[in-house]
């Protein structure tokens, strides 16, 4: 049995028909879990939709009657780069209430894991690229009206930029001064990531994404690193312990959401980077001890993940689950890795 929670529904599946993303991982990554011993049933907490007043903290009111009344415009659905359906919308909702419950769960335990969510294309007004709903913005925004947290940390691994969850967080924050770009050259060492003035920011977002990738416009996270193409394990990995270093040092948040991406895989269909499967795994373990070792609770969701092999994609996913075992267990787990 986990020391933590895992929030999952059956619900998550993405009615989307053949499609890149592979709707049926989350399914698969619980079964796995389940196979494999890593987690028992009583592990798992059953997601239940978000309130529309929850969604409504972050998404404008219109937004939210177009997907009730499937009233998108072809233009709006052309950017959302998935079919609209009602059940797409519930499952959106699914995602969002998951957030909410792990984000809960991860004040408690110190960590909780969303088999779902990352959602970071969704913009107030309008789904990108996979994602209606920004899930991870509706749970922050939930637990601060809830008075659970004061302040959040976004830290999203995916390989795409954050920009939903830039734009969402971007209001609360004084202008910030330009980042140093990092793809002039792929530097043997990380230079300092530049200083923002965090004093009246609620919510700091970190992006870690392939500069030369989607989307074309990246609006200005707190930080963002903006990684060359086929960059490996090792130089990754010096990235976002310097993005940590610097985001902390400016920043103490009560809570920090982890989007962790499973398509900085070198397999990946929609990315360039080339992290392996195990590096993947040091950067989540990276994660989670620079958490524990601040006593900030961190919730994950899952985000994208376009391995040619689903089953590649499934195995980073568990592993994310199995470095938290290790890292948060009171003893160290002698789970194996999928490599
Ligand atoms: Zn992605």
């Amino acid at each position: 049995m986990l020391t933590f929670q895992l929030v999952y529904s059956d619900g998550y599946y993405l009615p989307i028909g053949p499609h890149v993303f592979p709707a049926e991982k989350y399914r698969r990554v619980r079964d796995r879990l389940l196979e494999t011993g890593i987690a028992e049933s009583s592990d798992f907490l059953t997601a239940e939709p978000a309130d529309d007043r929850d969604i409504l903290l972050v998404h404008t009111p219109e937004y939210v009657r177009k997907l009730s009344t499937g009233t998108l415009s072809a233009r709006e659905e052309m950017e959302l780069e998935i079919p609209y359906s009602p059940e797409l919308v519930k499952a959106f909702w699914l995602a969002a209430g998951g957030s909410i419950l792990a984000a809960k769960c991860a004040l408690q335990s110190g960590v909780s894991i969303n088999i779902g969510g990352g959602f970071h294309h969704a913009f107030p007004d309008h789904g990108e690229g996979f994602c209606m709903i920004n899930d991870v913005a509706v749970a922050i925004r939930t637990m601060q009206r809830d008075q659970k947290i004061r302040t959040a940390m976004t830290v999203d691994c995916d390989v795409h930029h954050g920009n939903g969850t830039a734009a969402i967080f971007a209001g609360g924050r004084t202008s910030a001064n330009p980042l140093p770009s990092t793809s002039a050259s792929v530097r043997q060492t990380p230079p300092l990531i530049g200083s923002v003035k965090a004093d009246a920011c609620d919510v700091f977002t970190i992006s870690l994404h392939q500069e030369n990738n989607y989307p074309a416009r990246k609006p200005p996270s707190s930080i963002d690193v903006d990684l060359p193409d086929g960059i490996g394990d090792d130089a990754y990995l010096a990235w976002l312990d310097n993005a940590l270093s610097s985001g902390l040092r400016q920043f103490q948040p009560d809570l920090i959401c982890y989007v962790a991406g499973a398509d900085p895989y070198r397999e990946d269909q929609l990315g360039g980077l080339a992290l392996t499967i195990e590096g993947l795994k040091r950067r989540d373990q990276l994660m989670f001890r620079v958490a524990k070792s601040r006593n900030i609770p961190v919730m994950v969701t899952f985000a994208g993940g376009y391995a040619r092999r689903v089953e590649d994609t499934v195995a980073i996913h568990c592993n994310t689950v199995i470095a938290a075992r290790e890292i948060f267990a009171a003893q160290k787990s002698v789970a194996p890795s999928y490599v």
